[in-house]
């Protein structure tokens, strides 16, 4: 029996992986896909407290090998099946059935698509989800940003502090986002609104060169020239596994708070995946040393904290 299993090998799945071995426990983190998680795809990370500029790649790299050198197990199956009521928990995936004394849910979230031509294959190439990882790139350009609640709003704000020209793109012609940030982005000079509009398509040979939108209303269609288009309509938990055996909020979050701690005992949620208000790289990291402390008090053991 391993004393700690982790499912997911993200962030928050890795670095339990590490504050677990390095208390005394063993470890074993099952992945379903590749490790790394959502940052193995995004070409720069430039927000990580203590590295100035790494790719995304190339961090997820450095964090699963510090994880496997402390002596991490890591297998990629797919869960399709937990028991985590009892004193033993089962994981149990399409090859076998594994039992740990405790268990971290580390799996993360999915960024809501958009579904139109063009999103995937310019994906990294200009299309992003995430305008704080990736603005900064953006200084002096032009960009789109899709949505029309608090993220799109706070995403186009803070956009527009450093790109020329913002395209704000709702599909409905009103905002579901506070008054206050409603207020300030109607007084930013170079946010431009384009209201009951969706995104046909994002066109661009290597990179994004434009956006194509049609009015739900009048069924005009327009092309609006610009580098970059950031998607923000919302996040997805991908939860089901857990349903109906681990509490989770109305959109899907398993419940936890700083402690990571969810409503049964040995069973604990990290990162993106739990109810939190920022969703980072830092604070998976952070879930993950917290969680694998959780589970050493749990298993008994006494974490090393050096
Ligand atoms: C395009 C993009 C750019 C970003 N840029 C930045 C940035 O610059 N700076 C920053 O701080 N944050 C950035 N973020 C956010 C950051 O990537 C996330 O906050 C972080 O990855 C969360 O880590 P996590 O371990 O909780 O989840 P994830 O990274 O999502 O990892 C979860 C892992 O679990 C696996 N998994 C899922 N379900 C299961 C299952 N049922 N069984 C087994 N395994 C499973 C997944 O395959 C995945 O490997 C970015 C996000 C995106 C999408």
């Amino acid at each position: 029996m391993t004393d700690i299993l982790i499912i997911g090998a993200g962030t928050a799945g890795l670095s339990a992986a590490i504050y677990g071995i390095r208390s005394g426990l063993s470890v074993l983190v099952i992945e379903q896909m590749i490790y790394g998680g959502q940052i193995a795809n995004t070409p720069d990370v430039e927000n990580y407290p203590g590295i100035a500029s790494i790719s995304g790649f190339e961090f997820a790299q450095n964090i699963y090998n510090q994880a496997v050198a402390l002596g991490a197990e890591v297998v990629y199956e797919t869960p399709v099946q937990v028991e985590l009521n009892g004193d033993i928990k089962r994981v149990i995936t399409d090859q076998n059935t594994y039992e740990g004394r405790c268990v971290i849910i580390a799996n993360g979230v999915e960024r809501r698509k958009l579904g139109c031509e063009g999103e995937e294959r310019l994906s990294g190439r200009g299309v992003s989800y995430c305008a704080t990882c990736d603005g900064a790139f953006y200084k002096g350009k032009d960009v789109c940003i899709v949505g029309g609640g608090n993220t799109a709003l706070e995403d186009a704000l803070y956009l527009s502090n450093n790109c020329k020209k913002v395209h704000l793109i709702h599909r409905r012609d009103a905002f579901r986002a506070s008054k206050i940030i409603v207020d300030s982005v109607l007084s930013r000079d170079n946010i431009e609104i384009h209201y009951d509009s969706v995104v046909d398509k994002i066109e661009g040979k290597d990179v994004v060169e434009s956006v194509v939108l049609s009015n739900k209303k009048t069924g005009e269609r327009t092309e609006i020239p610009c580098q970059g288009v950031f998607i923000a309509v919302g996040l997805v938990a991908k939860n089901h596994l857990f349903a109906g055996v681990v509490e989770t909020d109305e959109g899907g979050y398993i419940k936890a708070g700083e402690d990571c701690h969810t409503n049964l005992p040995g069973v604990f949620a990290a990162g993106d995946t739990r109810t939190k208000s920022v969703r980072q790289l830092v604070t998976a990291a952070a879930d993950g040393a917290v969680a694998a402390m959780e589970a050493a008090n749990y298993v008994g053991e006494v974490p090393a904290l050096h």
